[in-house]
């Protein structure tokens, strides 16, 4: 048993919106797909994965290390003999052989984007879905196949308007979101505020609104935006200010009583402590946005999960940047409280498998072996094609 070849393609997903620091003109991704040599149903099995939007494709670092590494490994030293499989831990240590600590820059999206098919393939060689194998082996046992998701949408684009923002997020309210967020910083605040006044309106009994600075804000600004969102009673201010600025985040606490959110920016197990420890985020009501995909994947997720159960934060505080499928088996595998989700964004990449609907902002996940790309029709086809 092993793997017989790493392919990495990078994918245009740009867009003509822009939050408060970048534009999506030129965004791209990594898809992989990881083949080996075991086969299922007389077909070899393949994991695939991608990076979430925001980063940009690591086809580089992908080819040049990270990929090779694993390839160069004894197959022997990759294997989990007890179970007859891969083993992701080991595979994530191949890859991370003679790489310094600390510095994490965009390494650990190469990693996290081979991580995320490395686990695809072992759910599938296991013949079970990722979430049920994640239960199994670090949770209680059983999945919670029931995930809330929100829609994440409200950007800033040419000729949009009040108008053209009611239009979007009555969208996704009619397709069964209860909780839709929009950007916030990429223009003024008093009409940061006709824009969220506009969406509340639309808003009914249960249904709420984010909002997300993108880490735009120096304190002053930060503050200053607290002061007015505190009259709106909403979902979650997010990410105000610069990801790695602990201080300011601490301080922001004492000028925001409402939820606040960050963590999609933090990429490794080591920053999302410093946060924890430095961050001033409170366990009661505060949501944590790390992002697998974009932070050495989930054997590093799992370690931050780890630190954050000594910390006295639970998983269910966790609802991950970026709307991919990979997050949302870890949701219903290790009982985390939900997920980002792009409706109308970065496809075929983003969403769930055809046919799942969305009611009370509630997916329920299928049972499909591994993440379940195979029932998306139209990520499966870009996939194939990959891996053919
Ligand atoms: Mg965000």
């Amino acid at each position: 048993m092993q793997i017989v070849d790493i392919r990495e393609s990078t994918r245009p997903i740009q867009s003509n919106i822009r939050n408060a620091y970048i534009d999506f003109s030129k965004m791209t991704l990594s898809l992989v797909a990881v083949v080996t040599d075991v086969v299922r149903d007389g077909k070899p099995v393949v994991g695939y994965g991608f990076n979430s939007n925001g980063r940009y494709g690591q086809g580089g670092l992908i080819r040049e290390r990270f990929a090779p590494r694993v390839l160069a490994a004894d197959p022997a030293s990759l294997r989990d003999d007890a179970r007859d499989n891969l083993d992701p831990h080991k595979i994530w240590a191949a890859m991370m052989t003679n790489e310094k600590p600390g510095g994490h820059g965009e390494r650990s999206v190469a990693v996290g984007t081979i991580d995320m098919a490395v686990w695809d393939a072992v759910a599938k060689i296991e013949g079970k879905p990722l979430y049920q194998l994640l239960a199994e082996r670090y949770g209680d046992g059983q999945a919670r196949r029931e995930v809330f998701v929100y829609a994440a949408g409200g950007y800033y684009w040419p000729g949009q308007g009040l108008d053209g923002l009611r239009r979007e997020m009555q969208s996704y309210l009619d397709r069964g979101y209860s909780v839709v967020k929009k950007k916030i910083g990429g223009a003024s605040l008093a009409e940061d505020c006709a824009r969220i006044e506009a969406v509340l309106k639309l808003l009914g009994p249960g249904q709420r609104l984010a909002v997300d600075a993108n880490g735009r804000f120096d304190l002053p600004t930060a503050i200053a935006y607290a002061k007015a969102l505190s009259q709106y009673d909403l979902f979650w201010y997010e990410e105000a200010g610069d990801p790695l600025d602990y201080a300011l985040q601490a301080e922001l606490a004492d000028h925001y009583a409402g939820p606040m959110a960050t963590g999609e920016n933090l990429f490794s197990m080591q920053d999302a402590r410093n946060l924890i420890r430095y961050g001033g985020m409170r366990p009661d009501r505060d949501w944590l946005q790390f992002d697998c995909a974009l932070s050495y994947g989930l054997v590093e997720y799992l370690r931050t999960l780890d630190m954050l159960e000594q910390y006295g934060w639970s998983a269910s505080r966790c609802i991950p940047h970026g709307g991919h499928q990979m997050s949302l088996a870890i949701a219903a595998g290790l009982g985390l409280g939900g997920n980002e989700s792009y409706p109308d964004l970065f496809q075929p990449y983003g969403g769930f498998p055809d046919g799942v609907q969305v009611r009370d902002s509630i997916v329920t996940l299928p049972e499909l072996p591994g993440i379940g790309f195979e029932g998306k029709a139209d990520l499966y086809a870009e996939m194939r094609a990959l891996a053919a």
